[in-house]
């Protein structure tokens, strides 16, 4: 999608700092990060949500979660703990509509919401 920016991040026409890459998956850390561990994983297939995933998207929504994995292993927070969140919609406060990994740890983490 033209004017996605995930999308432009994948093409690498917007810089990223870069955790992990394969075929199907991209990792990076996020430019406003609300932990000391703050990646995000996503898909190089442009998908809006956890909405629009499809009964042909199983391999990368597999290939998300052993990157997930990775990320967690690079970035030091696999003993520890992290958490994954996938925001969805507006009361989900979704802001980009490529849909995206939340990998946030690196300190205590509480449920309020
Ligand atoms: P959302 O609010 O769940 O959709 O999350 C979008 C995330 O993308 C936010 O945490 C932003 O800080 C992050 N973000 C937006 N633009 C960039 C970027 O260019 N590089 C890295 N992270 C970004």
């Amino acid at each position: 999608m033209s004017d996605c920016i995930f999308c432009k991040i994948i093409a690498g026409e917007i810089p990223s700092k870069k955790i992990y890459e394969d075929d199907h998956v991209l990792a990076f850390h996020d430019i406003n990060p609300i932990a000391p561990v703050h990646a995000l994983v996503i898909p190089k297939k442009h998908i809006q949500s956890v909405l629009h995933i499809g009964a042909d998207d199983g391999e990368i929504v597999h290939k998300i979660h052993l990157a997930i994995q990775e990320v967690a292993k690079a970035l030091g927070v696999a003993e520890e703990g992290f958490r994954v969140i996938t925001n969805t919609g507006a009361h989900g406060q979704q802001t980009v509509f490529h849909i995206h990994y939340h990998v946030i740890g690196g300190r205590q983490l509480h449920w309020e919401m």
